[in-house]
């Protein structure tokens, strides 16, 4: 292993490192993934009020029994409220949603009646009804602050927001909400046999495509991302990159490729020209070298080339970053799965990529095919990447191991 360092060591040595994005306010319209800065407290009591959940009429439940009859003195839909209140023997018509009448203590369903309503568009229902069974105190009442108590937690800081978040704030008349700034980050690569997709692709080249892959994970994980075009290999090229990444004042700067020891890898000397390396060389596989620094104060990430080496030292190294620098809470799900091959490692921490089954009451994790870090369709395929452990050989088919599950979207 020797100068390769522990992944949970350059992690530690990163996190050490990377700064609160800060916050701001935005329309609830704009806030969908984006994530919670500060947790919020109901202002209010859901409902606001004692309220009908069904419609039917608003009664006293002691005054209700088999056969009883009696008076309709006023209508309440939705949005009304009865003015003044319901005395002894005094029904009021009410429908889902309306405000429960002072007085009222109990709604009974118009079924249980012998009123005909349906249909009936507009009509106001006899002046007299008759009830065909007792009801009890608190039927079909939804009591105030029953969903929700003022005073209550309703959502954490650092939830990434869902729809559903959304609703919720919107309820408590909340019209904007304060939200992680998104770190913006710039993604760069270099390659002489890189060429833009839509170009056409001479012998000997292959298409750009860490790029917007990169910057795909950078946006899941609460950053923006803004994709500079490639540079050639040359040591002028890849330094005029970083300046140009640089002059656009980011929070992160990510490179792919030109991290390895090969002829035309100038990642590192630029970066020690630029700012300074941290380490280069991380227990990882895929993706061993793999250099982390600071050019300008931004933190620099200087992930491999390799499509499949650069995801997964994205998720493993980059991601957790962001996620600090957003105050985001991990929502990765890890399970258990049973290996249901043999899988060969290296002593380096081994991300592998997994499709999952559930077989006789166990998760079964198999190989998808190769493995390969040039492999990009392994990605594809993939359910997860099951995490064999630093020091570990050889997982023998039927062994229990971790699986990162990989986010559906
Ligand atoms: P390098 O780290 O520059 O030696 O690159 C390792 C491998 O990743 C080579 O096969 C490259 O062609 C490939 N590669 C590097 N950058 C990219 C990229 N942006 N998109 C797709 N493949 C890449
Ligand atoms: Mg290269």
């Amino acid at each position: 292993m020797g100068d390769l360092m522990p992944v949970n060591e350059a992690l530690g040595r990163i996190l050490a490192e990377v700064m609160p994005a800060g916050a701001e306010h935005v329309p609830l319209m704009q806030a969908l993934g984006r994530i919670l800065a500060r947790d919020i407290y109901s202002p209010m009591d859901l409902p606001p009020f004692d309220v009908s959940s069904m419609d039917g009429y608003a009664v006293r439940a002691d005054d209700i029994a088999e056969g009883v009859r009696l008076r309709v003195i006023a209508d309440v839909s939705a949005g009304q409220v009865l003015n003044g209140s319901m005395e002894a023997g005094e029904v009021v018509r009410i429908m889902t949603g309306a405000a429960i009448p002072k007085g009222a203590d109990a709604v009974v369903p118009v079924e249980q009646t012998d009123a005909v309503w349906a249909g009936v568009a507009g009509a106001t229902g006899p002046d007299e009804v008759t009830f065909r069974r007792a009801t009890k105190r608190g039927d079909n009442i939804r009591l105030r602050g029953e969903n929700v108590m003022r005073g209550q937690l309703v959502l954490s800081a650092g939830t990434r927001l869902r729809p559903q978040d959304l609703g919720m704030a919107a309820s408590l008349g909340m019209m904007d909400v304060e939200v992680s700034r998104q770190p913006q980050v710039v993604i760069v690569s270099s390659g002489d046999e890189l060429v833009t997709p839509g170009e056409p692709l001479p012998y000997g080249s292959i298409y750009e495509s860490n790029g917007v892959m990169l910057a795909g994970l950078v946006e899941q994980w609460g950053g923006r991302a803004t994709v500079l075009p490639t540079a050639k290999d040359e040591h002028g090229a890849v330094r005029a990159m970083l300046q140009t990444a640089l002059a656009l004042r980011p929070d992160v700067i990510v490179s792919s490729a030109g991290v390895s020891v090969g002829a035309a890898d100038y990642i590192k000397a630029v970066l020690a020209e630029l700012g300074e390396v941290g380490f280069w060389k991380v227990n990882i596989r895929p993706g061993k070298p793999l250099a982390y620094g600071r050019v300008g104060g931004v933190p620099f990430f200087g992930l491999p080339g390799n499509p499949v080496s650069a995801m997964v030292t994205a998720m493993v190294i980059l991601r957790p970053a962001l996620l600090q620098m957003t105050g985001q809470i991990d929502d990765v799900q890890r399970i258990t799965a049973v290996t249901g091959d043999d899988i060969p490692s290296d002593g380096r921490q081994s991300y592998v990529r997994v499709t999952l089954s559930r077989e006789g009451g166990q998760i079964i994790a198999r190989l998808t095919g190769t493995q390969s870090s040039g492999a990009l369709l392994s990605m594809v395929i993939a359910d997860g990447l099951l995490v064999v452990p630093e020091g570990v050989m050889r997982l023998n088919a039927g062994s229990e191991a971790e699986v990162l599950l990989l986010r559906l979207g």
